[in-house]
């Protein structure tokens, strides 16, 4: 129920823009990626980018939803933090970077980052209700605005039909939970349950090379907090979890928008949040149930009974 809602509110979200209005596509591309070392993708559906310490972020452009999975290669083996769309090959993309074993992991069990699991053979999960259900997928008719032509900058790659598209079901073949360490062979990142957004959300933790990667707890842009599976409590819980181990990081990989950004940026996003529940920021409306609050040069979307 609570992502079939998503995905009805999304459509809302991208059909009504009116002519002359601010298009989501209107801040493309962004101007961060020009910094980055751009190298080529099997699939070009995905722009993927090389980042320091071996991780290549793997980016869908062309869907507003503006997701990026992330690929981290070890010695032995490689994981794949989140899978996209489900619209292009990203096992192809995938294959192309790296022929190390790859198991996948996913940021929580939304449908913008599951969306590929089924084109891997090891895909880990929380032993969790939510993502249980996740991995029974999406019939078409609720994902169906995700590949409405407002939602798109160009047509979908050639073997995908916008009529029949869906997330397909995909398996769990073994569990993680919080403090799980995962051995790619000569690096270790662990597993952080920081629920929230969603009940699973999950971050990754590199210690030796500082890095973190958030999911959707952290990205730039508008933060969606609206869902009914949403816990604000839990959110603010685990962003303070997330904000002490800040000091000894050197960067951040969120899910969505842009991919790499400060450490300090949870500690920004800590407070702005703070100010949102103490009732200090007067929110706007956003979408029929929705508002926007802006904080401190954050913006959250919150379900309009919720604070
Ligand atoms: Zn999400």
């Amino acid at each position: 129920v609570g992502r079939a809602l998503v995905a009805l509110l999304l459509v809302a979200t991208t059909a009504c823009v009116a002519p002359g209005e601010p298009r989501w596509s209107d801040s493309l591309p962004r101007p961060a990626y020009a910094e980055l070392d751009r190298v080529p993708s099997a699939d070009n559906w995905f722009e993927v980018y090389r980042l320091p310490h071996d991780v290549y972020a793997i980016y869908e452009p062309h869907q507003f939803q503006e997701v990026i999975s992330y690929l981290i290669l070890g010695d032995e083996r490689a994981l794949l933090f989140d899978t996209g769309m489900g619209l292009g090959d990203i096992a192809g993309v995938v294959t192309g970077i790296t022929d190390r074993p790859v198991t996948v992991l996913n940021s929580h069990g939304h449908f913008d980052h599951v969306g590929g699991n089924a084109e891997f053979e090891t895909v880990l999960a929380l032993d969790h209700a939510f993502t249980r259900e996740a991995a029974h997928g999406l019939p078409h008719d609720v994902v169906a605005g995700e590949v409405a032509p407002e939602a798109l900058t160009r047509p979908l790659p050639e073997d995908m039909d916008a009529a029949t598209w869906s997330i397909r079901p995909w398996d769990v073949h073994g569990h993680v939970d919080d403090g799980t360490l995962i051995d790619l062979g000569g690096r270790t990142v662990e597993v952080l349950a920081i629920p929230g957004h969603t009940p699973d959300s999950l971050a990754l933790l590199d210690e030796a090379a500082g890095l973190l990667w958030t999911g959707d707890t952290f990205y730039e842009g508008p933060i969606w907090l609206f869902v009914p599976e949403t816990d604000l409590d839990a959110y603010e819980r685990s962003l303070q979890r997330l904000v002490t181990l800040a000091p000894s990081l050197t960067r951040l990989h969120p899910a969505h928008n842009t991919p790499v950004a400060e450490p300090s940026r949870l500690s920004e996003l800590a407070r702005a949040f703070a100010d949102v529940r103490s009732g200090r920021v007067t929110p706007r409306p956003y979408e029929p149930g929705i508002d926007e609050y802006g904080a401190s040069g954050f913006r959250f979307l919150l379900a309009s009974d919720d604070r």
